[in-house]
């Protein structure tokens, strides 16, 4: 210490007196180890940074359709708990009230995805039997990504209502939205595929902008057991399953409903297999 005083002593703080220069040394290793533990920090920020966008990762893509804000609301603490983003593909939002959109509008502040269903819930392929694509457009897609970016929820995403797409209303879409979603055709007609065999239903980060899903609602039939064999393929392929339901209930689901503890097991199974949840849009980023 003296003989660093000293040789400062030398230098332009040659007016310092001792006491002040012991303490002001004293002072500097707490600053060391200050920026020490501030550069570790920054290390460790940019480790998990790094880990969450360094390569995909096999995981499952959780989504519901229609309009059953209330509902849908109602899993939010269970998403949440599991650490799950879900995402919420609306139709027909001109009928939902002002609580239902201030409803959606938490559902999305809790880190989750609202797409579009459609303004009008729409068969496109029926539809487009008798009109144009601008006539489909003005009618089905124009109005919902309008009305939506007016209530801050402009959807950067699009499920097909009844899953009926083609490959060319796919090409029409890319225009406005990042990704669409598909249903498998396994689910459209009757089929003998086992659950993990069906191939489509397993997104691969290839580039591709859409995905396709697998139905779980009660009508479906995917047991549980199904379903741990869906999960357990996306692991091994490192693939992620891209999953929808409709609407979550506590019991005696109908069709086209899912009872929350088939929900909940579901998301347990997923964070034992230390699988990522991945809302829809997010799918593209790891591409
Ligand atoms: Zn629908």
């Amino acid at each position: 210490m003296l003989y660093a005083y000293r040789k400062l002593n030398l230098s332009f703080i040659n007016k310092i007196p001792l006491k002040t220069f012991i303490k002001k040394v004293k002072i500097r290793p707490l600053m060391i180890s200050s920026i020490i533990i501030l550069f570790l920090t920054f290390h460790r920020c940019t480790e998990v940074l790094i880990d969450n966008s360094l390569e995909p990762k096999a995981g499952f893509c959780l989504t519901f359709d229609d309009d059953y804000i209330e509902d849908w609301y109602s899993i939010n603490d269970m998403l949440l708990l599991n650490n799950v983003k879900a995402t919420f593909f609306v139709s027909e939002i001109y009928n939902l009230s002002s609580d239902q959109i201030e409803l959606l509008t938490e559902l999305k502040t809790s880190g989750h995805e609202i797409g579009s269903h459609g303004w009008n819930h729409t068969n496109a392929v029926e539809y487009l039997i008798n009109h144009t694509l601008e006539e489909y457009y003005q009618y089905e897609i124009q109005p919902a990504i309008e009305y939506m970016a007016g209530i801050g929820l402009k959807p950067e995403s699009f499920a097909y209502p009844f899953g009926r797409s083609s490959d060319s209303l796919d090409q029409f879409l890319f225009q406005y939205f990042n990704i669409l979603r598909h249903v498998t055709v396994e689910q459209l007609q009757l089929s003998s595929k086992e659950v993990d065999e069906i191939d489509e239903i397993y997104y691969k980060f290839n580039g591709t902008r859409y995905a396709t899903g697998l139905g779980i609602d009660v009508n479906y039939k995917i047991s549980q057991e199904m379903l741990k064999k869906v999960l357990i393929r996306a692991k091994t392929n490192d693939e992620v399953v891209v999953l929808f339901s409709h609407r979550p209930v506590d019991s005696s689901p109908q069709p086209y409903e899912t009872n929350k503890t088939y929900l909940d097991s579901l998301l347990k199974l997923a964070n034992e297999l230390n699988l990522r949840s991945y809302r829809f849009s997010e799918l593209l980023d790891y591409n």
